[in-house]
């Protein structure tokens, strides 16, 4: 059975990217074929597999729209996942796909015609609560909400979790919230806890362990174009394995996610 799993906040800069394609790398090496949807317009996951986005011939816009088939768009990966990737061009979607019926379940029924070829799909959704984040949470089985530890990391968050279950209401019933991640976590300070604790208190979303520590690592590796799963070993990465392997766990054996205690009040 293929797990699709959505990481969704319409903030930018709360590491969606960096958690979509750590968990990818993770997961991959952990043996799973996986499958990494990028959503964005600014492409910046297809960049950072490798890919330059004004390169593309052909993207997941083209997919979205019935203009090709998926199994010709996607891309190999250094990351050794299979990437559908993003163009610019995505950006003019939204206003397509919004005069079409069916619009928010594009992605899913694009994503159909391949699951069988992969044990994880993950998708990184674009910074905003717009049609292709609904495209994304409708195509998705699980949802999990990257949160950065600062202050008003609250804001936006009661929005995304109406929308999830707007969501769950009319297209797509079968969507669960596995829960917020801290990311960016300051493990040296209590704020981070503090701004976690009252996240998970305020809405009931639980926080998934472990807390993805800020490095200047990920910093680097975005620039660099490689993967921080790849570089020298860095407790970002420690952090992101441990996650995937808690997420294999859930698939496989049925566990629950473990919560992060250090959240509680
Ligand atoms: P989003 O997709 O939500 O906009 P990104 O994944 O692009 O966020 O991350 C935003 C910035 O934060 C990037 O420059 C990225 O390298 C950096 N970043 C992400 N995670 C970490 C981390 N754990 N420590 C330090 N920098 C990080
Ligand atoms: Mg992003």
């Amino acid at each position: 059975m293929t797990r699709t799993l959505a990481i969704a906040n319409q903030k930018g800069g709360v590491a969606k990217t960096t958690t979509v394609e750590s968990l990818g790398a993770a997961l991959a090496d952990l043996d799973a074929s996986v499958l990494v949807v990028d959503l964005d317009p600014q492409g910046c996951l297809t960049f950072s597999l490798g890919h330059d986005p004004d390169q593309l011939q052909a993207s997941v816009h083209d997919v979205l729209l019935g203009e090709e088939e998926i199994a010709d768009v996607l891309l190999d990966t250094e990351d050794n996942v299979t990437l559908l990737p993003a163009t610019i061009d995505l950006a003019g979607a939204e206003a397509l796909l919004l005069m079409r019926p069916g619009r928010e379940y594009a992605l899913r029924r694009a994503l159909a015609e391949v699951a069988e070829d992969f044990d994880v799909i993950i998708v990184d959704c674009p910074p905003s609560l717009g049609v292709l984040t609904l495209n994304g949470l409708t195509a998705a089985n699980e949802v999990i909400v990257p949160l950065q530890c600062e202050t008003l990391a609250h804001r936006g968050v009661g929005q995304l979790l109406r929308t999830v279950s707007e969501i769950q209401q009319i297209t797509n019933p079968d969507l669960t919230m596995l829960g917020a991640v801290a990311t960016l976590f300051d493990s040296r300070t209590t704020h981070s806890r503090d701004v976690l604790a009252d996240v998970s208190d305020r809405y009931e979303l639980p926080v998934l362990d472990p807390p993805i520590p800020r490095t200047v690592r990920f910093a680097e590796a975005t620039a660099s174009g490689t993967s921080v799963m790849r570089g020298r070993k860095n407790k970002g990465a420690a952090a992101y394995r441990e996650l995937a392997e808690n997420l294999w766990k859930h698939w496989e054996a049925g566990e629950p996610m473990r919560t992060f205690e250090g959240a509680a009040v």
